[in-house]
Protein backbone atom coordinates (compact mmCIF):
# COMPACT_ATOMS: atom_id res chain seq x y z
CA UNK A 1 0.00 0.00 0.00
CA UNK A 2 1.39 3.73 -1.03
CA UNK A 3 2.59 5.98 1.68
CA UNK A 4 1.22 9.34 2.20
CA UNK A 5 2.30 12.88 3.94
CA UNK A 6 -0.78 13.61 6.57
CA UNK A 7 -0.85 17.44 7.41
CA UNK A 8 -2.91 18.50 10.35
CA UNK A 9 -2.73 22.35 10.65
CA UNK A 10 -4.92 24.62 12.98
CA UNK A 11 -5.81 26.88 16.21
CA UNK A 12 -4.17 26.38 19.71
CA UNK A 13 -5.78 23.43 21.96
CA UNK A 14 -7.72 21.81 18.94
CA UNK A 15 -6.75 18.55 19.61
CA UNK A 16 -4.84 18.13 16.79
CA UNK A 17 -1.99 16.36 18.87
CA UNK A 18 -4.27 13.80 19.77
CA UNK A 19 -5.97 12.99 16.66
CA UNK A 20 -2.90 12.98 14.78
CA UNK A 21 -1.03 10.52 17.48
CA UNK A 22 -4.02 8.04 16.97
CA UNK A 23 -4.28 8.26 13.55
CA UNK A 24 -0.50 7.70 13.17
CA UNK A 25 -1.20 4.48 15.41
CA UNK A 26 -3.83 2.97 13.19
CA UNK A 27 -1.75 3.53 9.85
CA UNK A 28 1.63 2.68 11.76
CA UNK A 29 3.41 5.82 10.69
CA UNK A 30 5.56 8.19 12.26
CA UNK A 31 4.08 11.24 14.68
CA UNK A 32 5.50 14.17 14.64
CA UNK A 33 4.17 17.32 17.06
CA UNK A 34 6.06 20.11 15.92
CA UNK A 35 4.66 22.39 18.43
CA UNK A 36 6.60 20.83 20.59
CA UNK A 37 10.04 21.35 18.52
CA UNK A 38 8.41 25.30 18.91
CA UNK A 39 8.42 25.06 22.67
CA UNK A 40 11.60 23.41 22.54
CA UNK A 41 13.49 26.73 21.39
CA UNK A 42 11.46 28.88 23.52
CA UNK A 43 12.22 26.72 26.84
CA UNK A 44 15.81 27.32 25.81
CA UNK A 45 15.24 31.24 25.17
CA UNK A 46 13.91 31.45 28.43
CA UNK A 47 16.27 29.68 30.75
CA UNK A 48 19.01 31.55 28.89
CA UNK A 49 17.23 34.83 29.60
CA UNK A 50 16.19 35.81 26.01
CA UNK A 51 12.96 36.50 26.82
CA UNK A 52 11.63 39.48 29.11
CA UNK A 53 7.76 40.03 29.51
CA UNK A 54 6.49 40.00 25.52
CA UNK A 55 10.00 40.75 24.03
CA UNK A 56 12.53 38.55 22.63
CA UNK A 57 16.17 39.04 22.25
CA UNK A 58 16.09 37.64 18.75
CA UNK A 59 19.75 38.85 17.92
CA UNK A 60 21.04 36.35 20.81
CA UNK A 61 18.73 33.54 20.09
CA UNK A 62 19.72 33.64 16.56
CA UNK A 63 23.34 33.63 17.40
CA UNK A 64 22.84 30.16 19.74
CA UNK A 65 20.81 28.51 17.08
CA UNK A 66 23.62 26.06 15.48
CA UNK A 67 24.11 24.82 19.26
CA UNK A 68 20.36 23.93 19.72
CA UNK A 69 20.44 19.99 19.26
CA UNK A 70 16.39 18.99 18.96
CA UNK A 71 14.59 15.76 18.90
CA UNK A 72 12.27 13.70 19.40
CA UNK A 73 13.00 9.77 20.94
CA UNK A 74 10.71 7.00 21.70
CA UNK A 75 9.80 6.37 25.41
CA UNK A 76 8.76 2.96 26.07
CA UNK A 77 7.23 3.53 29.23
CA UNK A 78 4.45 5.64 27.61
CA UNK A 79 5.04 4.63 24.24
CA UNK A 80 4.88 8.27 22.52
CA UNK A 81 8.16 10.18 21.82
CA UNK A 82 9.33 12.49 24.58
CA UNK A 83 10.90 16.03 23.54
CA UNK A 84 15.23 15.85 24.05
CA UNK A 85 16.75 19.34 24.14
CA UNK A 86 20.50 19.25 24.10
CA UNK A 87 20.05 15.18 25.03
CA UNK A 88 18.01 16.46 27.67
CA UNK A 89 14.40 15.52 28.00
CA UNK A 90 11.93 18.17 28.57
CA UNK A 91 8.73 16.81 27.79
CA UNK A 92 7.17 18.13 31.22
CA UNK A 93 8.76 21.52 30.84
CA UNK A 94 7.82 22.48 27.45
CA UNK A 95 3.89 22.33 27.94
CA UNK A 96 3.73 24.87 31.28
CA UNK A 97 1.52 27.81 30.68
CA UNK A 98 4.91 30.16 31.12
CA UNK A 99 5.94 28.34 27.80
CA UNK A 100 2.84 28.06 26.13
CA UNK A 101 2.98 32.51 26.73
CA UNK A 102 6.34 32.92 25.46
CA UNK A 103 6.46 30.46 22.08
CA UNK A 104 4.51 32.25 19.90
CA UNK A 105 6.41 34.98 20.08
CA UNK A 106 9.42 33.03 19.90
CA UNK A 107 7.57 31.25 16.36
CA UNK A 108 7.54 34.53 14.42
CA UNK A 109 11.34 34.46 14.40
CA UNK A 110 12.32 33.36 10.84
CA UNK A 111 15.62 32.04 11.65
CA UNK A 112 13.99 29.46 14.08
CA UNK A 113 11.84 28.51 11.48
CA UNK A 114 14.08 28.25 9.07
CA UNK A 115 15.79 25.60 11.23
CA UNK A 116 12.73 23.82 12.32
CA UNK A 117 11.27 23.21 8.77
CA UNK A 118 14.08 21.85 7.77
CA UNK A 119 14.19 19.42 10.36
CA UNK A 120 10.61 18.62 9.77
CA UNK A 121 10.98 18.47 5.98
CA UNK A 122 13.78 15.35 6.77
CA UNK A 123 11.35 13.58 9.24
CA UNK A 124 8.96 13.44 6.67
CA UNK A 125 11.20 12.58 3.72
CA UNK A 126 10.20 9.04 3.22
CA UNK A 127 6.40 9.71 3.91
CA UNK A 128 4.55 7.59 6.18
CA UNK A 129 4.07 10.61 8.45
CA UNK A 130 1.38 12.54 10.43
CA UNK A 131 2.55 15.86 11.08
CA UNK A 132 0.91 18.67 12.96
CA UNK A 133 1.54 22.21 13.59
CA UNK A 134 0.25 25.67 12.10
CA UNK A 135 1.83 25.32 8.83
CA UNK A 136 2.15 22.01 7.81
CA UNK A 137 0.27 21.98 4.82
CA UNK A 138 1.28 25.47 3.60
CA UNK A 139 4.68 25.70 3.68
CA UNK A 140 6.43 21.91 5.43
CA UNK A 141 4.75 20.20 3.10
CA UNK A 142 3.02 22.08 0.60
CA UNK A 143 2.36 18.59 -1.58
CA UNK A 144 0.57 16.77 0.61
CA UNK A 145 -1.83 14.08 0.15
CA UNK A 146 -3.91 14.88 3.06
CA UNK A 147 -4.57 18.12 4.79
CA UNK A 148 -6.52 18.64 7.33
CA UNK A 149 -7.16 21.95 9.16
CA UNK A 150 -9.04 21.84 12.92
CA UNK A 151 -10.51 24.34 14.49
CA UNK A 152 -13.06 24.76 17.63
CA UNK A 153 -14.73 27.87 19.40
CA UNK A 154 -12.34 29.69 21.55
CA UNK A 155 -13.88 28.66 24.67
CA UNK A 156 -14.15 24.90 23.89
CA UNK A 157 -10.38 24.93 23.00
CA UNK A 158 -9.57 27.09 26.68
CA UNK A 159 -11.92 24.35 28.41
CA UNK A 160 -9.64 21.82 27.63
CA UNK A 161 -6.21 23.27 27.91
CA UNK A 162 -7.20 23.92 31.74
CA UNK A 163 -8.40 20.70 32.24
CA UNK A 164 -5.17 19.65 30.57
CA UNK A 165 -2.83 21.99 32.82
CA UNK A 166 -5.05 21.51 36.04
CA UNK A 167 -4.45 17.12 35.24
CA UNK A 168 -1.05 18.09 35.16
CA UNK A 169 -0.83 19.79 38.83
CA UNK A 170 -0.47 23.19 37.32
CA UNK A 171 -2.57 26.22 39.77
CA UNK A 172 -3.88 28.36 36.97
CA UNK A 173 -7.16 30.20 36.42
CA UNK A 174 -9.32 29.79 33.52
CA UNK A 175 -9.34 33.27 32.12
CA UNK A 176 -5.77 32.90 32.02
CA UNK A 177 -5.76 29.94 29.85
CA UNK A 178 -8.39 31.41 27.63
CA UNK A 179 -6.74 34.83 27.32
CA UNK A 180 -3.37 32.68 26.28
CA UNK A 181 -5.68 30.47 23.46
CA UNK A 182 -7.34 33.87 21.98
CA UNK A 183 -3.16 35.51 21.91
CA UNK A 184 -1.31 32.70 20.33
CA UNK A 185 -4.19 32.49 17.64
CA UNK A 186 -4.11 36.31 17.14
CA UNK A 187 0.06 35.68 16.88
CA UNK A 188 -0.11 32.59 14.47
CA UNK A 189 -2.24 33.85 12.44
CA UNK A 190 -1.17 37.62 11.60
CA UNK A 191 2.66 36.79 12.03
CA UNK A 192 4.27 38.00 8.24
CA UNK A 193 6.26 34.73 8.19
CA UNK A 194 4.38 31.48 7.62
CA UNK A 195 1.01 32.40 9.34
CA UNK A 196 -1.67 30.36 10.39
CA UNK A 197 -4.36 30.06 6.91
CA UNK A 198 -6.14 27.07 5.70
CA UNK A 199 -4.07 25.31 3.35
CA UNK A 200 -5.60 24.80 -0.29
CA UNK A 201 -7.31 21.57 -0.69
CA UNK A 202 -7.53 21.21 3.02
CA UNK A 203 -10.37 19.68 4.94
CA UNK A 204 -11.89 21.85 7.31
CA UNK A 205 -12.79 19.72 10.83
CA UNK A 206 -14.56 22.02 13.35
CA UNK A 207 -14.58 19.62 16.66
CA UNK A 208 -16.51 21.97 18.88
CA UNK A 209 -19.60 19.29 18.94
CA UNK A 210 -17.49 16.26 17.96
CA UNK A 211 -16.42 13.55 20.51
CA UNK A 212 -12.74 11.86 20.08
CA UNK A 213 -14.53 8.60 18.53
CA UNK A 214 -15.88 10.39 16.17
CA UNK A 215 -13.30 12.74 14.97
CA UNK A 216 -11.15 9.68 14.71
CA UNK A 217 -13.33 7.55 12.58
CA UNK A 218 -13.63 10.63 10.65
CA UNK A 219 -9.95 11.71 9.79
CA UNK A 220 -9.20 7.93 9.41
CA UNK A 221 -12.04 7.16 7.26
CA UNK A 222 -10.40 10.32 4.89
CA UNK A 223 -6.70 8.97 5.25
CA UNK A 224 -7.74 5.24 3.70
CA UNK A 225 -9.79 6.71 1.09
CA UNK A 226 -6.55 8.82 0.00
CA UNK A 227 -4.56 5.86 0.30
CA UNK A 228 -6.60 3.43 -1.86
CA UNK A 229 -6.03 6.58 -4.19
CA UNK A 230 -3.63 6.58 -7.08
O1 LIG B 1 0.78 22.99 18.88
P1 LIG B 1 1.18 23.82 20.08
O2 LIG B 1 0.03 24.56 20.69
O3 LIG B 1 1.98 23.05 21.08
O4 LIG B 1 2.17 24.91 19.48
C1 LIG B 1 2.75 25.91 20.27
C2 LIG B 1 3.04 27.14 19.44
O5 LIG B 1 4.09 26.87 18.52
C3 LIG B 1 1.91 27.69 18.58
O6 LIG B 1 1.03 28.57 19.31
C4 LIG B 1 2.66 28.43 17.49
O7 LIG B 1 3.03 29.73 17.93
C5 LIG B 1 3.92 27.61 17.34
N1 LIG B 1 3.91 26.71 16.18
C6 LIG B 1 4.19 27.22 14.94
N2 LIG B 1 4.28 26.38 13.87
C7 LIG B 1 4.08 25.08 14.00
C8 LIG B 1 3.76 24.52 15.26
C9 LIG B 1 3.67 25.38 16.34
O8 LIG B 1 4.38 28.43 14.80
N3 LIG B 1 4.20 24.29 12.91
Amino acid sequence: MRKITIAIDGFSSTGKSTVARQLAGALAYAYVDTGAMYRAITLYALRSGFISGDTVDQDRLNANLKHLHIEFRHNPETGRSDMYLNGKNVEKEIRTLEVSRAVSQVSVIPEVREKLVALQRKMGENKGIVMDGRDIGTVVFPDAELKIFMTASPDIRASRRYKELLDRGEEVAYEEVLENVRKRDHIDANRSVSPLKQAQGAVVIDNSDMGLEEQFERLHNLAQQVIRED
